[in-house]
């Protein structure tokens, strides 16, 4: 897919100017925001409704009251992390591009190449150390509300605790909620009667909950593979139900109680849930392992941004709602992409266009472009709801923000280390986060690392030396 590159321009906002932005989340992509944000002499508010810093890598064994997450007034959890998840990205490559994701050889630290989670929510912290990024956070604090206002401002309502609400205004809205909250689960024709439990990935943690169960699990993407593997060792049977297979069921090689099927057609009252092709299965458990949606239930933009079919649009490269821009913008909406760099590209690109050093095209011209993509979409028989998918083309959309922002385009070696783990997870499943064969990716990636680092002198960065360890500083301003 070629993403087009406009010439006409919006008249540029010279000289450059700070704007008062407020963020909405401190997951990656929040602290990343907010350091090009200030980087570029805005001034930051984080908005963080949990305690911490880290979004989704903030592990919690609590889960929601609604296993399925149908219940709008249920409890919300905001993280969808299982206890046994290990990165299914090398570090080398998920690290974002001027603070690399290194071993650390720290103690109470996962050295691995693919590390747990804790490891993941250890570098974000670092992350956020490194720039001081902590003091732009109001933690515990929900945004409930956001709005326009007189003067083509924004309005956010805000509630810390069980505080009173507070209502500021901004200038710009930066909106990196995350998008891993809200289930979304299958449609099952019969599912009413059928009499067993259901349970969304959103809400699972640990194998110990399905004992002894028969599970058919919805979806094959990364979880539910991962979650396949980990309750195969404790249910009775696990039964996936995948798209990609078209007819028939076969056992996957390795385990005695792990079958491959294809789709459900439905769900019956005697507890048979029926796939494609006919075979059934008598099951206790339904997980639905089937993705998320897109959710922002605090943002009001008087219909100028919905979300149909999980297509968040009209947005300009996934980022700016033509009519509302720049003052509103949204980072990390892409998925199957790698995402800590491209929130950085991303995040780059929106504190220099709200500057007035880099320039938009017209809200015109960004329509086009946005209607020229959809209609690509559509000839191509791509579904809406892959509108964010980015699979075949993040490192295209990477250089293209790359080339507006006067930086270096993505690495090779990232590009070929994605490519390198995504074939060797295909070809070795079971073992691919502790068995590779691109060595000399990762040496290279560690040669770049020092080309980031080399004029900070920090001891034991040396071309190739792996791991590295020690701190880093802010680079340049503007360019990573
Ligand atoms: C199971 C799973 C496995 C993954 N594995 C990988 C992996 O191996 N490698 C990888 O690179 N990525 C992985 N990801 C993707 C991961 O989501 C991204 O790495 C990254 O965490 C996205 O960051 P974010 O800031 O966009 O969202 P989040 O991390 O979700 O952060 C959003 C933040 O916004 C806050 N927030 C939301 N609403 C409000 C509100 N109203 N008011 C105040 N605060 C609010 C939340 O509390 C949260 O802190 C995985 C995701 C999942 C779910």
């Amino acid at each position: 897919m070629t993403i087009p590159i406009s010439t006409t321009r919006l008249p540029a906002m010279r000289p450059l100017t700070s704007r008062h932005v407020a963020v909405i989340g401190a997951g990656a992509g929040g602290l990343v925001a907010a350091r090009e944000l200030r980087r570029e002499g805005h001034t930051v508010v984080v908005f963080e409704k949990q305690n911490q810093v880290g979004g989704t890598w903030v592990y919690s064994p609590n889960t929601e009251s609604d296993p399925i997450g149908l219940d709008p007034n249920r409890n919300i959890v905001h993280t969808s992390l299982y206890a046994s998840l290990r990165t299914n990205l090398p570090r080398e490559a998920m690290g974002f591009r001027d603070f690399p994701f290194v071993e650390t050889g720290r103690v109470h630290r996962d050295p691995r190449r693919f590390p747990g989670h804790e490891e993941v929510l250890g570098y974000l912290n670092d992350f956020v150390t490194e720039f001081g990024i902590g003091e732009l956070v109001r933690f515990d604090t929900d945004v409930r509300h956001v709005g326009l206002v007189e003067g083509g401002k924004w309005e956010v309502a805000s509630k810390k605790g069980g505080g009173d609400q507070v209502d500021e205004v901004y200038d710009a809205v930066v909106v990196c909620n995350g998008h891993y909250t809200e289930p979304r689960i299958a449609d099952i024709p019969g599912i009413d009667v059928w009499p067993g439990k259901q349970l969304h990935s959103h809400n699972y943690r640990v194998p110990e909950s399905l004992k002894d169960q028969v599970v058919v699990l919805i979806g094959s993407s990364a979880s539910g593979v991962d979650i396949s593997k980990d309750i195969a060792g404790v249910a009775r049977e696990v039964h996936i139900a995948a798209r990609s297979n078209m007819d028939g069921f076969y056992g996957i090689p390795g385990y005695k109680n792990v079958w491959l099927h294809s789709m459900i057609v439905s769900a019956h009252e005697d507890g048979n849930i029926v796939f494609q092709g006919g075979n059934a299965v008598c099951a206790d458990i339904i997980l639905h392992c089937t993705g998320y949606k897109y959710h922002f239930p605090f943002l009001d933009t008087n219909g100028n941004v919905t979300v149909d079919d999980n297509r968040v649009g009209p947005l300009y490269k996934h980022i700016f709602p033509p009519s509302l821009a720049p003052w509103l913008s949204f980072v990390g909406l892409p998925w199957k992409v790698i995402p800590f760099p491209l929130l950085e590209f991303q995040s780059n690109w929106i504190a220099g266009i709200l500057s007035g050093r880099i320039l938009l095209p017209s809200r015109e011209e960004m329509m086009k472009d946005v209607n020229a993509f959809y209609s690509s979409l559509e000839a191509s028989g791509v579904p809406k709801r892959y509108t964010h998918n980015m699979a075949d083309y993040q490192f295209a959309y990477n250089d293209w923000l790359a080339n507006e922002l006067g930086c270096s385009p993505s690495e090779e070696w990232r590009k070929q280390m994605y490519s390198a783990t995504s074939k060797n997870r295909a070809a070795r499943p079971e073992t691919y986060r502790d068995e590779w064969e691109d060595t000399h990716l990762v040496s290279e990636a560690h040669e770049d690392f020092f080309g980031y680092t080399k004029n900070l002198h920090q001891p034991g960065i040396e071309p190739g030396s792996v791991p590295w360890q020690g701190t880093i500083l802010p680079l340049d301003h503007w360019c990573f």
